[in-house]
């Protein structure tokens, strides 16, 4: 599986594709376009879409009888905070609201470019820049687009469907870094997507998945639909894959992907964490990863997790966490060490040759023989030393 590593051109050939999609709560549908085109061209993956727009795709591998213990489902979102069309005020000026965790003290003079979920991902957007902030139970921005684009190509381009991002780098590689306006999640989702390429193209015996979710940004929109619908099965396993603010968890862009113990808002599934941590352990020297509570923000795991369903988490540590720049909006930056590693670490469990609930029974086995032979080695002797002192 070393070979992820050396895959690095075919990864980033990817992560370009992916991580140039505009993108936005409630607006992700050229994402999910182009995962529908994804899934289209590899013969092992099936799609289905359940009302809400969440997408679950599903390597199907070749196993006849239903495992016991469930699949691997990794889960990742398919937006990005940003702005959304509410309505048009006057030749020039719009008024967007704000859909997510966004850099507010930033956001007055900084430039955006303003999309429309109904032209093709390669559209030229639009350019403008706030000129206001009103604040209120819910913020929005008036956003004046730039002088020069006829009155006309304006109204039309600009109304319900539109949603505007930050005007930032898309994707760009320097030296290790990915930075792009949009890495959380576009380079987690390229990730899964990685992962289930690799899944397919090496014809996993094993049956393995990947749940795309909508408007997560907003308090996890998309996951909480599906969970009320009862749309996702209880016997699987889910593995959370975010972007999380590497600062606030004294994380190391490069030092491999995080195993994510929990979030700011609760811990996840011990076992699973154990079991990637063993896993993590088992791949040996050369493969570098971290174990850490990445509580700078809030992620689909939590909410898996207090509905009763056995969720782990790994995460990609990212700087410039929401586009919050030390001088302003700037773009996300990861480490395309710490994705490769995340793609391997996930591909080693979900081919696991007894099933994921395997490995995490023998990383629980592993710790308890662990223990239990410090024990053995140590009661003797502290029977012993109690008897020596004198002052008893
Ligand atoms: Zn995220």
């Amino acid at each position: 599986l070393i070979v992820i590593r050396k895959e690095e051109d075919q990864f980033l050939e990817l992560a370009q594709k992916v991580m140039s999609l505009p993108t936005a709560p409630f607006c992700e549908h050229l994402v999910a376009a182009f995962v529908h085109n994804f899934v289209a061209e590899l013969p092992t993956l099936s799609l289905s879409e359940d009302s809400f727009g969440n997408l679950l795709l599903i390597h199907e591998g070749d196993e006849t009888q239903p495992r016991q213990g469930g699949h691997l489902i990794a889960t990742a979102h398919m937006d990005h905070p940003g702005l959304v069309f509410e309505e048009r005020l006057s030749g020039q000026d719009f008024l967007f609201s704000k859909k997510g965790g966004i850099p507010l003290h930033h956001a007055v003079n900084a430039a955006v470019c303003i999309f429309d979920i109904r032209q093709p991902a390669s559209q030229s957007p639009i350019r403008g820049h706030i000129t206001a902030r009103l604040d209120g139970p819910d913020v929005a921005f008036n956003v004046r687009v730039d002088s020069g684009i006829a009155e006309a190509e304006v109204a039309e381009s600009i109304r319900p469907g539109s949603f505007a991002m930050w005007d930032l780098v898309a994707f760009e590689q320097q030296n290790r870094r990915i930075i792009g306006r949009a890495c959380d999640d576009l380079a987690g989702l390229t990730c899964g997507l990685y992962y289930l390429l690799t899944l397919s193209r090496c014809k996993s015996p094993k049956r393995a998945g990947l749940l795309l979710t909508r408007a997560e940004e907003i308090g996890f929109g998309g996951m909480a639909a599906a969970i009320a619908a009862q749309t996702l099965d209880k016997d699987d396993v889910y593995v959370n894959i975010e972007c999380s603010n590497a600062e606030s968890a004294a994380a190391l862009l490069g030092g491999g992907p995080v195993v994510r113990v929990g979030d700011r808002l609760s811990t996840f599934d011990p076992q699973i964490t154990a079991g990637l941590n063993f896993l993590g352990a088992e791949l040996g020297e050369d493969f570098r990863f971290q174990r850490k509570l990445m509580d700078g923000g809030a992620c689909e795991a939590s909410l898996l997790m207090q509905n009763g369903f056995r969720t782990g988490a790994v995460a990609l540590p990212l700087d410039n966490y929401h586009n919050n720049g030390k001088e302003g909006v700037q773009a996300e930056q990861i480490h395309l060490d710490d994705a490769l590693g995340l793609v391997e670490l996930l591909v080693t469990l979900a081919t696991s040759p007894d099933g994921v609930n395997e490995v995490f029974t023998t990383a629980s086995a592993n710790l308890r023989a662990g223990f239990e032979q410090g024990q053995q080695q140590h009661a003797a002797r502290l029977r012993e030393t109690r008897q020596l002192s004198q002052y008893q």
